[in-house]
């Protein structure tokens, strides 16, 4: 009986030791569950997103982490809660998408779209700060999530490593139905602006697009407000001859900086409900001079092919055949300066929101004459 006790001794060692060897492994279970539900999965395709909703109430740490902007009366605990709802989805995650997706993550917007068919280069670091030397080689959309992640872990990423597409634009944008949702174009091609304003034309959302090459950059919020879109001001694309993009025509990594921080401005007031002011207008800074020009621009057509009073695109079309270019930047296609200037100094009413436009003095007005004289078309211009 003695070696009965021994045996019933050592059995219920041996039960315990398996027992806390099951604890640990539930343990380790769940770490790696945990784990796993924080990894962001690259998408290659459009799925189903589940609905978001706003939070219904600010907890302690939101109030910690948003307590500087919590502060401002312009946004407040509701534009908080707004922003908590808001979903945006940014085309292009480069030079532009970088800074806003950025911001929108620190802000605290609910959910960002990132998308992006390319990959991490040494050559875009310049000016791509969400990415590190060792993201080289990496879909830009997750190293760019990864970033934002780290900056705000509660906002709710999508990479999208695919190219944007007639064939998938709709679905996609579609997929960020908010009230306060925006879409915004950081692309560097002339196709992709004609798709992007289309999709959200099609699907009622506005659009904060920019643009920025060398040392000038462009801001205008399409589609917004009974404002007009890309192709009210852009009726017909550019000559493909005439566009020239970052990779040939070079750019201050800065500039797109700035212009992307303007982009997150305009998208956090649409999304946390104060609106934006930029709808009926074009802002045009030029690095060089230190200038910042808003520029009135002429109102929504009722001629327009997609959102006029009887449109000719009902649905999206080939806007490569359309433009005649290629719609990645391994072409290359900008429409430069000089050109959208002709297209814009065509349609638009000059409206200088400064004080006294005498007292900017001569430096702006000869930048405006720069815009002539460096046009092609200038002389048709003059003629007018
Ligand atoms: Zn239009």
């Amino acid at each position: 009986s003695e070696e009965m006790a021994q045996e019933v001794c050592s059995l219920k060692a041996r039960l315990e030791e398996k027992e806390k060897e099951i604890v640990d492994l539930k343990n380790k279970l769940a770490q790696l569950e945990k784990s796993h539900a924080s990894v962001l999965e690259l998408q290659d395709k459009v799925t189903p997103l589940s609905p978001l909703t706003a939070k219904p109430a600010l907890s302690n740490e939101d109030i910690m982490r948003y307590s500087r902007q919590l502060l401002l009366p312009e946004l407040g605990v509701k534009g908080q809660l707004n922003l908590s709802g808001a979903s945006v989805l940014i085309v292009g995650c480069g030079g532009l998408g970088c800074p806003l997706a950025q911001y929108l993550a620190a802000a605290g917007v609910g959910r960002l779209g990132l998308l992006d068919y390319d990959e991490v280069e040494l050559s875009n670091l310049h000016r791509q700060v969400l990415h590190g030397e060792e993201n080289q080689g990496q879909a830009k959309a997750l190293s760019a999530a990864r970033a934002v992640k780290r900056l705000n872990s509660t906002v709710e990423c999508i990479p999208y490593h695919l190219q944007l597409s007639p064939e998938n634009a709709l679905q996609l944008i579609q997929q960020y139905p908010q009230a306060t949702s925006v879409t915004s174009d950081c692309s560097d091609n002339v196709p992709t602006r004609y798709l992007v304003n289309d999709a959200c034309v099609l699907s009622g959302k506005p659009l904060v697009s920019a643009s920025a090459l060398r040392m000038e950059g462009q801001l205008t919020v399409y589609n917004y407000c009974g404002g007009p879109c890309y192709r009210c001001l852009y009726p017909l694309p550019p000559p493909p001859e005439t566009v020239t993009n970052c990779s040939d025509g070079g750019v201050l990594g800065v500039v797109p900086g700035i212009m992307g921080c303007f982009q997150a401005l305009e998208v956090l007031k649409i999304a946390s409900g104060q609106g934006s002011s930029c709808g009926q207008q074009l802002l045009m800074f030029d690095a060089q001079g230190f200038r910042f020009r808003p520029i009135r621009l002429r109102p929504k057509q009722a001629d327009c092919a997609v959102c006029g009073e009887s449109p000719s695109v009902t649905q999206l079309i080939d806007y490569e055949a359309f433009c005649g270019s290629a719609a990645t930047d391994k072409v290359g296609h900008y429409r430069s300066l000089s050109q959208r200037s002709y297209a814009i100094m065509k349609s638009m009413e000059y409206d200088c929101h400064f004080p006294n436009l005498h007292k900017c003095g001569i430096k702006m007005i000869s930048w405006s004459f720069k815009i002539i004289l460096h046009n092609p078309l200038s002389k048709r211009l003059k003629d007018r």
